[in-house]
């Protein structure tokens, strides 16, 4: 037992040693209208890249010993900005369809993931909080720069109530305690059943030990599931605080989703640190999260439903759309801590609108509002890991120690934000954790 477990982790430790040396490269990005992601200016300069972190930033052009050994990148003058963050992403459920995920063979649903995390990064989005899906797989791949993906911040398997909106069992399915087939989503690692505080405290605890950076608890119902009414709470006060608790001894947190105000002040009176979407709240519950500083994770959505042939579930997402107005207005009254995240899933074509759903923001916000927040904001919400962080420099802004994730436009979305909705074109260059991923700008 003992000699194996040692043949596993020298195999383990070679492997770290030549990804290790992966990023072994000094660039210099060369004049350059610099968006250091919190500041309502921007500055001409040059980006110093070292390994994976920024160690330099100078005003004007590089020169001197800044060039030595180094890739300098002319930029034209145009326009950088950290890589884009979004909150709530499912790197698995935005490759595979409910019909794949039924029927698929695992390694094809993972393979197809692993392909979807690549347009992710092409898109602009160099970080995700995925928010459920067995995902540590490509999260790992993506580090080691196996597969050119964002970094991933992984909650693993959502945890969800019997009927709640992580089950995916038929309402006809025997009883649990008498079958204990799990369904097809919970064997596949995307969610996982657990009633009552014991089952949750070991399904918080399981996520936990694959390496989740935060827990995702379903408190409420959705839109996408059928069987779960979306106005349902879900959990108790004290199966929430049971995953709460198992989190804050790991030194990290719990997001909920949960769109009424019901499920989301239970989720608050259990401890939680985040809510997921919010878009049923009223002023009340909106005041709450900014006076106890809970950050509300929400997603542009509109009114568009012909997504859905259920024409209940197109009514509930009509009325969460129609929320969303209210509780951005809200939420900019009450000062509370706003993350942006898309929670885009049914492929192929509903994870390409990550960028249209950036743009949309700017119904709400100004330009320089939405980029803060996709960047430096979203940065500071992912902090909450704490311990758990598995990339513990700063993201979501360009400055010296910062990991090195940039984007550079042909046109500034300070200036017209709309630039962002077509990063093919649009983005020129894509560096990741100081590793160019996209270049037309050097190479057209
Ligand atoms: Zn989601």
């Amino acid at each position: 037992m003992t000699q194996k477990f040692l043949k596993i982790s020298l195999l383990f430790s070679v492997f770290c040693f030549t990804t290790a040396t992966f990023a072994q490269n000094k660039i210099v990005l060369s004049n350059v209208e610099i968006f250091n992601g919190k500041d309502n200016k921007t500055k001409v300069g040059s980006i110093v890249i070292e390994k994976n972190k920024i160690v330099k930033i100078i005003a004007g052009k590089a020169s001197g010993s800044d060039l030595d050994q180094a890739q300098v990148i002319d930029g034209q003058g145009k326009f950088v900005m950290p890589g884009m963050i979004d909150s709530h992403w499912h790197s698995f459920l935005a490759a595979n369809s409910n019909q794949a995920i039924m029927l698929g063979d695992e390694s094809f649903l993972f393979i197809n993931a692993a392909k979807e995390s690549e347009n992710t990064l092409q898109r602009g989005f160099t970080t995700v909080r995925d928010l459920g899906g067995h995902v540590m797989g490509i999260k790992q791949a993506n580090d080691y720069g196996i597969n050119k993906g964002p970094r991933i911040y992984p909650s693993e398997a959502m945890i969800s109530q019997t009927g709640g909106h992580g089950d995916a069992s038929f309402p006809w399915t025997e009883p649990r305690m008498i079958d204990h087939t799990p369904p097809r989503f919970q064997v596949l690692g995307g969610s996982i059943i657990a009633d009552g505080e014991q089952e949750v405290t070991v399904a918080a605890r399981e996520q936990l030990r694959k390496g989740a950076s935060q827990l995702k608890v379903m408190a409420g119902g959705g839109v996408a599931t059928i069987y779960d009414p979306l106005d349902a709470t879900q959990y108790t006060t004290k199966e929430i605080k049971a995953a709460v608790d198992a989190a804050e001894n790991w030194g990290t947190y719990v997001t909920v989703h949960a769109y009424t105000p019901k499920a989301v002040k239970q989720a608050i009176d259990a401890g939680v640190k985040c809510v997921d979407h919010g878009h049923l709240l009223d002023e009340a519950t909106v005041k709450i999260l900014g006076e106890k500083d809970i950050w509300l994770s929400m997603q542009p959505f509109d009114l568009d439903a012909s997504a859905y042939t259920n024409p209940e579930q197109a009514a509930n997402k009509v009325l969460v759309g129609q929320g969303t107005e209210n509780v951005y207005t809200w939420a900019k009254k009450h000062k509370v801590k706003l993350a942006f995240g898309t929670d885009l899933v049914s492929p192929p074509k509903n994870p390409l609108r990550q960028n249209e759903l950036v743009v949309n923001l700017k119904q709400w916000f100004t330009n320089f509002e939405i980029l803060k927040m996709i960047t430096y904001d979203n940065a500071q919400l992912l902090k909450m890991s704490g311990p758990r962080n598995p990339y513990p420099a700063d993201l979501g802004t360009l400055a010296e120690d910062a990991y090195a994730d940039i984007l550079l436009f042909d046109k500034s979305p300070l200036e017209d934000i709309s630039v962002i909705g077509d990063p093919k074109n649009n983005i020129l260059l894509i560096i990741k954790d100081g590793k160019i991923y996209k270049d037309q700008l050097t190479k057209k």
